[in-house]
């Protein structure tokens, strides 16, 4: 399962995108490129787990 939170710095918003889903822009990668599910990182698999449901929301609306 590939899974990489990415980042907006202008618009202060996660999401899965490749790009920003609000301004288009460059995303970053706010975590370590490998880490598992299972480490330590357990704030970005509840935070990744509501961007995605946001995610979802928003593409509904479009
Ligand atoms: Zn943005």
């Amino acid at each position: 399962m590939v899974w990489l939170l990415r980042y907006c710095k202008r618009c202060d918003r996660y999401t899965l995108k490749q790009v920003c889903p609000i301004c288009d822009g460059p995303v970053k990668i706010p975590h370590p490129a490998k880490f598992s599910l299972d480490d330590k990182y357990g704030k970005y698999k509840l935070l990744m787990r509501r961007v995605l449901k946001k995610d979802e929301e928003e593409s509904e609306i479009g």
